[in-house]
């Protein structure tokens, strides 16, 4: 067997052109799974999509040996599920909603989202109670897809940049079966879990299996970070050019404890995802 099937690493590629586009730009780089969108991701409302475009979706992610699992697709950056406001959390939540259900209509089972932001209006245990409430009501409206709650920088007003803030989320979600973690590096590091050494990564690890548990985590993003450590900033680098290092990248290359999921790239340079990805795999 070809241990490179133990991983799906790829980067989060475009959908220029349409979604169908997706796998045949994460096979031109050598990837074993990959990130998209399934809408443009700063509009609120998007065209559903076609048979036609669903249809040809299926075809290319055949053609790029790609599995659903190996699959991570991102919701749009506007969405808030944890709004102060009723009247724009309720469109949150029908955005969110759209998102869910153009994920199951490609056939895939993940959807990946940032908590949402208290906006300095309510307290922070209110709206992470609201934002598992947004959960709730969007797994009573969809078949199957899994909501992967992203661990953010702790930048401004967001949520979720301790394992403590996700797993009370986690707590308040009724149906458990369908909802898990997406942990990005750069913003475990600017939020201050360290990955620098062997040492830190063991205790991040800990941290992380204690509080929330490895049997959640069904997603991540691997960046390396521009941001310094504990800095609460979201700035992404390149896999061995930022202040986290290649070491940690490698760990979890070779660590069968993120086997099977999507580790998607979201590094700054498309250019060096073909050198990231094979470098990468041949970790494994
Ligand atoms: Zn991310
Ligand atoms: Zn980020």
């Amino acid at each position: 067997m070809d241990r490179r099937n133990l991983k799906y690493i790829g980067p989060h590629v475009s959908i220029a052109g349409g979604v169908e586009n997706a796998p045949l730009n994460a096979l031109k780089t050598g990837a074993t799974g990959f990130g998209m969108f399934t809408k443009n991701q700063r509009q609120w409302v998007a065209k559903p999509l076609t048979e036609e475009s669903i249809q040809k979706f299926t075809i290319n992610m055949k053609e790029g040996g790609f599995t659903a699992d190996a699959v991570l697709p991102h919701d749009s950056y506007l969405i808030n599920l944890g709004h102060p406001e009723i009247e724009k959390l309720e469109k949150s939540r029908a955005a969110f909603l759209d998102e869910v259900q153009r994920v199951e209509q490609l056939g895939l089972k993940y959807l990946n989202f940032h908590p949402g932001s208290h906006l300095k209006t309510i307290e922070p245990k209110d709206c992470l109670d609201r934002i598992a409430e947004s959960i709730n009501i969007t797994i009573d409206q969809t078949e199957q897809a899994v909501l992967l709650i992203e661990n953010t920088a702790g930048q401004g007003s967001n949520m979720g940049s301790r394992f403590e803030e996700i797993a009370r989320i986690i707590e308040g979600v009724k149906d458990q079966s369908r909802v898990a973690v997406c942990l990005d590096t750069c913003h475990l590091f600017a939020a201050g879990y360290d990955l620098r050494t062997e040492e830190t990564r063991t205790k991040t690890w800990a941290d992380f299996d204690r509080l929330i548990g490895f049997d959640f985590l069904k997603g991540m993003h691997l960046n390396d970070a521009k941001s310094t450590f504990e800095s609460h900033l979201d700035r992404h680098h390149s896999l061995g050019q930022g202040n986290i290092g290649w070491e940690a990248f490698e760990q979890i290359a070779g660590d069968p404890r993120f086997n099977g999921i999507p580790l998607v790239l979201e590094t700054i340079d498309e250019k060096l995802w073909p050198e990231e990805v094979s470098k990468l795999l041949a970790k494994v």
